[in-house]
């Protein structure tokens, strides 16, 4: 059976802790979209670690890690990860490339920059990590998959189609130096020496394992909010963060996916450009606090360092997050945070042009959109680490019952701290 493990909101809201957890009882672990460009973070036995490219079950050996056909291979960031992990005494773990999985190019990379700095004030806010020009290329027919490095007149073909275009928009365009393909052409064939243990036929692999009733989890990476089609377009990401992708990303059959765990934290929190529409930001020196207390180490960015706009729970918005990945569970993190709180509003209404509604708008919208907020009594003491339920203080119950109520999908578990085992079960 597969389960999906998916985020209902901007990104960030403990994808990597809960797949870490969930991978204790479960065979497989895929990525099956995106690229290094977020990072999962991850706290247990042998540290803390911020996941770009690894699978957030590599931590242990009965696990098959796969990198699936629909994530940006970076072979040098995912070798690099892997030593890491290896160097911190992390066992040596099973991984998967996907050979259809297609590789992200240092001039996916340059065309990232050299686009953000075009658009100057009008930047999207990329990571500049080259997803946005992987994903175009991808779907513009000139991607270089993993089986390519492996025929050398078909790798150096491709190649060569790939650049020609991008030297014209490098050169006229930006006005920056031309890329080499045959430097480039080099490079690949070092690096497939490197990627050439990993590399497997994940498709057969996975089909098999179903067959066998073996237990697979798919991991998404950002969230509902970042879909480039149903999320907040343009400020989205370029590939499909909703767990129906898994079954394209990971070449999984849609039957297969009986579970959608949707993560969701207990406040909001979203990266990226100020200029996207967040309407239950919280500014200023309040603003400011809970970003110091949120997550692990303040709500910063795994990957950037950048630092998280942050807001109260969106119900208007994780309520839409649920319902387009297809949720059958929550697990809600960072209840712990909250615990400084008197009291906790939280968005349940959005008002848009003077009209109030419980519906996410279209992006057009939301720009428009001022929250409507409920406020609940907080709870004012330390929760850390409390893993039966019962024992959380009524307050904090309240709390999510409230929630639950609003986004209409049962939270089964709660999360009490960054930690693989502080959590309690709901449900
Ligand atoms: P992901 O990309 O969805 O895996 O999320 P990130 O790792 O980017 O961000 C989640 C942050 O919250 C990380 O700093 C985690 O260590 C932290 N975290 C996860 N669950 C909890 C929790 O229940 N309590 C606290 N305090 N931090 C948590």
């Amino acid at each position: 059976m597969v389960k999906a493990i998916v985020g209902a909101n901007w990104g960030d809201e403990g994808k990597g802790k809960i797949t870490d957890l969930l991978a204790e009882n479960s065979e497989i672990v895929i990525r099956f979209q995106g690229g290094a460009n977020a990072g999962h973070t991850i706290i247990n036995e042998y540290g803390r670690f911020a996941l770009h490219m690894l699978p957030s079950g590599i931590f242990y050996s009965h696990i098959t890690n796969i990198i699936g056909n629909g994530v940006a291979l970076d072979i040098q960031k995912l070798t690099a990860e892997l030593r890491s992990l290896l160097e911190a005494g992390v066992p040596t773990p099973q991984l998967m490339v996907s050979e259809r999985a297609q590789l992200l190019m240092p001039y996916h990379v340059l065309q990232d920059s050299y686009e953000e700095e075009r658009l100057g004030g009008k930047a999207f806010g990329s990571t500049k990590s080259g997803i946005a020009p992987f994903y175009s290329d991808k779907y513009a027919k000139v991607g270089i998959q993993v089986c390519d490095l492996f025929d050398d007149a078909r790798l150096r073909e491709r190649l060569d189609r790939a650049i020609e275009v991008k030297n014209i928009l490098f050169q006229d365009l930006y006005h920056k130096p031309p890329v080499d393909a045959g430097t480039l052409y080099q490079e690949l064939l070092e690096l497939r020496e490197i990627i050439r243990p990993y590399v497997g036929d994940s498709v057969t692999y996975v089909h098999q394992a179903l067959k066998e009733g073996k237990t697979i989890l798919l991991e998404g990476q950002l969230g509902a909010m970042k879909d480039p089609e149903l999320g907040i377009v343009p400020m989205t990401t370029s590939s499909h963060t909703l767990a129906g992708f898994g079954c394209v990303g990971a070449a999984i059959p849609p039957t297969a996916i009986q579970d959608v765990i949707c993560v969701t934290k207990a406040y909001s929190s979203c990266v990226g450009a100020q200029t996207e529409p967040f309407v239950s930001e919280l500014l200023g020196e309040p603003g400011d606090e809970l970003r110091r207390r949120g997550g692990d180490k303040g709500e910063f960015g795994a990957t950037t360092g950048r630092p998280r706009r942050v807001g109260w729970f969106d119900t208007v918005a994780t309520r839409y997050g649920c319902m387009i990945q297809g949720a059958t569970q929550v697990a809600l993190t960072c209840l712990d945070v909250l615990g400084y709180l008197d009291e906790i509003p939280v968005c349940t209404a959005y008002e848009v042009d003077g009209q109030r509604t419980k519906d996410f708008p279209v992006p057009a919208l939301l720009g428009r959109a001022k929250p409507v907020f409920t406020t609940l009594p907080g709870w004012k003491c330390d929760i850390r680490g409390i893993t039966d339920y019962a024992a959380l203080p009524a307050n904090a119950k309240a709390y999510v019952d409230f929630l639950e109520q609003e986004i209409g999908v049962p939270i089964t578990l709660v999360s009490t701290g960054p930690k693989r085992h502080e959590i309690a079960q709901r449900k």
